[in-house]
């Protein structure tokens, strides 16, 4: 009989790392029943102090504190990396990320006998290439497809393949798995990027101001198709790799496997903060979110009081200037071929995620 699966997932309170340790416990997921650690720098937060998981609090960036408290957890089948640390320069980005990922490996490779699978979370820039890139080279041809060869970059998601791949040559039976998700609608006030979170706190603040909520992007942004992905179906991706065999030793996109367009989430996300719906205005001019947003701490402190919400600093749980990104030109389309042809058939409807991301925001007092 071989032993129970051990889930670690590092980044447990990231924006799939929470959906993650929501998931895996459950009885009925794939490999289950899961014995689950989730790793996470801070104090356990109230909103992901639900999931039956052991929470294990250390910083992974610390060669010491990730040996103390990694080593002793010999009993990890699977790790989950879903969590990335943003520097300056893609080399800083590199260094740092990979130092991180090296100090788990480092800590579990000797100390996990059972240790089988491991799972990293990168994403579309792997074919667009990092921020500091963005405009300086072509990216790949869309739709992005798995197996083209990398972009003549630095790149921290190549670092950490690279790492996997070279983790898995020195531990035979060690398999590993890369999902590319595009932009992520799920639950994390301890995100790094979050798209409906940072939205959602726009609008808060547009109806506390009284003020329509205006688009803060481009025409074509408003007007095109674009993608998703929800972070529960990554973290069901994730899951699926780490235990059929047909999802191992390979990298797969990770999208909804449908299309929107934000002019129509824009009407939703009207509607949700009971703020006044505005139509793109060609005329108006161009002024960034994380402009607008910029001296707008003390307003949301108000929005926190007055509320009663869980109490939050904006710079912490707003991400405007990933936001602003999403908005300024057409949306990027990857292909789900590979994953359904290898037999993940899961997909969402964005629509739906959207609003459930903000439900789950308001049911737990992130936002008003
Ligand atoms: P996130 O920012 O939502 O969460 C990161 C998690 O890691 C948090 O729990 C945080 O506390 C934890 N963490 C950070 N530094 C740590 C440390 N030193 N020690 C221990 N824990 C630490 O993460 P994410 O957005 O899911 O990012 C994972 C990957 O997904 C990244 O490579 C990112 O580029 C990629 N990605 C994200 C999005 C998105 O919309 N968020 C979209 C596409 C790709």
């Amino acid at each position: 009989k071989s032993p129970q699966n051990v889930g670690l997932i590092i980044g447990v309170t990231g924006i799939v790392g929470n959906s993650l340790g929501e998931i895996l416990p459950v009885s009925d997921t794939p490999g289950g029943p899961w014995k689950v650690y989730g790793v996470a720098r801070r104090p356990r937060p109230a909103w992901n102090a639900d999931h039956p998981i052991e929470y294990v609090q250390c910083d992974v960036s610390d060669s010491k504190d990730t040996q103390s408290k990694i080593s002793p957890l010999t009993d990890v089948t699977h790790i989950f990396w879903v969590t990335w640390a943003n520097r300056p320069t893609e080399a800083e980005c590199c260094e740092i990320n990979g130092t991180m990922f090296q100090n788990v490996l480092d800590a579990l490779l000797p100390n996990a006998p059972n240790l089988t699978h491991i799972s990293i979370q990168t994403g579309l820039k792997h074919y667009i290439g990092p921020f500091e890139s963005f405009g300086k080279i072509k990216p790949h041809e869309t739709p992005f497809i798995e197996d083209t060869p990398r972009l003549d970059v630095p790149n921290f998601y190549y670092t950490l393949e690279d790492l996997a791949l070279e983790a898995c040559k020195k531990k035979q039976g060690l398999t590993w798995s890369v999902h590319r998700p595009a932009v992520i609608f799920g639950f994390s006030p301890h995100s790094l990027m979050n798209m409906v979170g940072t939205l959602g706190i726009y609008a808060a603040i547009c109806k506390h101001e009284n003020v329509p909520l205006t688009y803060p992007g481009t025409k074509a942004a408003w007007n095109c198709y674009s993608i998703a992905s929800d972070a529960d179906l990554i973290a069901e991706q994730e899951i699926w790799s780490s235990v059929d065999p047909n999802g191992k030793n390979e990298a797969f996109n990770c999208s909804n496997g449908d299309v929107f367009k934000w002019k129509h989430l824009w009407k939703i996300l009207a509607d949700k903060f009971e703020v006044e719906y505005e139509e793109f205005d060609e005329n108006q001019e161009y002024v960034s979110l994380s402009d607008r947003m910029k001296d707008k701490g003390p307003v949301w402190d108000e929005i926190v009081k007055k509320n009663n919400l869980l109490p939050t600093k904006l710079e912490e749980v707003a991400t405007f200037w990933f936001a602003e990104l999403q908005f300024l030109g057409e949306c990027m389309f990857d292909s789900m071929n590979k994953s359904k042809e290898h037999g993940f058939f899961g997909f969402r409807n964005s629509q739906n995620s959207f609003i459930s991301v903000i439900d789950k925001m308001k049911a737990h007092k992130i936002v008003p």
